[in-house]
């Protein structure tokens, strides 16, 4: 089979052939159909190896977004058929601690240990025609909708709603959520927003395109981002600031204007991993403010973003590619040309 390989730290990733898996007691063979292209696939391509996350080593397949339909079951499986069409949860934890058994394997305690976060990130994952996935537990139903449509929803869709069903109780009535980037994950976020809380939306992005298809999805503002992003953000909520700002780039001057326009009491979400930092200490965030740098989501949680995408409440606007152009897919994604998300057809 193909497979988009990443063979060391620092250089590009390629496309060859691998034998197909073949799976073992308990796990199950996936046949993909879609594999969403994460701007954490650029991160990964760019990193040195004293910049990596000391959790992941190459090499493995890439790919950590991944719908598909079952194609072979190993032994001692069951519940589940050949043709069952499933998206696989990303985190790959041990099945075992506290919070893996609480579903959340994004959390793991023995991360670290495992020779990997998931399959894409240290495993091989979904950018190739097969994945194989260790254990029947990763897997969840996908039912009608979608697959290819439905692989951002793995990621893309499950971090953000991590992110934000964390802060719901701050966003009552007359309350304001800010997205920073609104690209793959953000353009979730400004839909989850909208779907989950009363609370009034403002996009930020560097472009005009950007902003104008997060208002086609919900947001009710929509602010450059440059210096005159925070008073303009500021004066949106009459000088008082947003009671939740989630930034999806995570670069300084991101996480800069987050600072600058949260509430007191409200909460900064880090989303994006762009090495950016802001300095925390008593007077340096309005008072009690918090700041929280979430990381993926929990298995439950996959399933409730399945459901809201199900109700027709939420859908990744796609752009797809073949396997064969998956470097175009990552070029333009680099470029933040891309609208919505990228996803790999194999
Ligand atoms: P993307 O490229 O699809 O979207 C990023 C968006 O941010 C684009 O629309 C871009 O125009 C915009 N942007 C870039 N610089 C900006 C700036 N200075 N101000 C405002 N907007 C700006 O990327 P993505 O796949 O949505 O990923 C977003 C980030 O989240 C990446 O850093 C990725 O690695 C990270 N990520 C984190 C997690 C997690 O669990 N924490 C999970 C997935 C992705
Ligand atoms: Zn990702
Ligand atoms: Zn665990």
């Amino acid at each position: 089979m193909r497979a988009l390989r990443l063979t060391g730290w620092g250089t590009p990733p390629e496309l060859t052939e691998v034998p197909t898996p073949e799976p073992g007691p308990g796990q199950v063979l996936v046949r993909i159909a879609g594999a969403g292209a994460c701007h954490s696939d650029i991160h990964l391509m760019d990193w040195t190896a004293e910049e990596a996350p000391p959790a992941i080593a190459p090499p493995f397949t890439l790919g950590h977004e991944n719908t598909g339909t079952i194609a072979a079951l190993g032994a001692g499986v069951s519940g589940w058929s050949e043709g069952d069409p499933v998206a696989v949860y990303g985190p790959w934890g041990c099945g075992r601690c506290r919070p893996c058994r609480l579903s959340a394997e994004n959390l793991c305690e023995r991360t670290g240990e495992l020779g990997g976060l998931g399959g894409g990130l240290g495993f091989d994952g979904g950018m190739a025609d097969y994945e194989l996935v260790p254990d029947q537990r990763l897997l969840v139903p996908l039912g009608d909708l979608d697959p290819v449509a439905a692989a951002p929803l793995t990621d893309a869709g499950l971090t953000p709603y991590h992110a934000i069903k964390a802060a719901l109780p701050l966003l009552v009535p007359g309350s304001t959520a800010v997205a920073i980037g609104v690209g793959g994950l953000g353009h979730m976020a400004v839909q989850i927003l909208r779907e989950l809380s009363p609370a009034r939306i403002v996009a930020v992005d560097t472009t005009e395109e950007k902003l104008t298809h997060a208002k086609q999805l919900g947001a009710d503002a929509a602010v450059l981002s440059n210096d005159e992003a925070a008073p303009a953000i500021r004066e949106l909520t009459r000088g008082v600031g947003a009671e939740l700002v989630v930034d999806l780039v995570g670069a300084q001057p991101t996480v800069e204007l987050a600072g600058a326009v949260v509430r007191s009491g409200g909460h900064i979400a880090v989303v994006g991993i762009g090495g950016g930092a802001v300095p925390v200490g008593f007077g340096l965030l309005p008072y009690d403010a918090t700041i929280a740098g979430p990381y993926w989501g929990s298995a439950v949680e996959l399933r409730e973003v399945l459901a809201l995408a199900a109700a027709g409440r939420l859908r990744a606007d796609v752009e797809r590619f073949a396997l064969d152009d998956v470097m175009t897919a990552y070029e333009k994604m680099r470029a933040g040309r891309l609208v919505g998300r990228a996803v790999i057809t194999p």
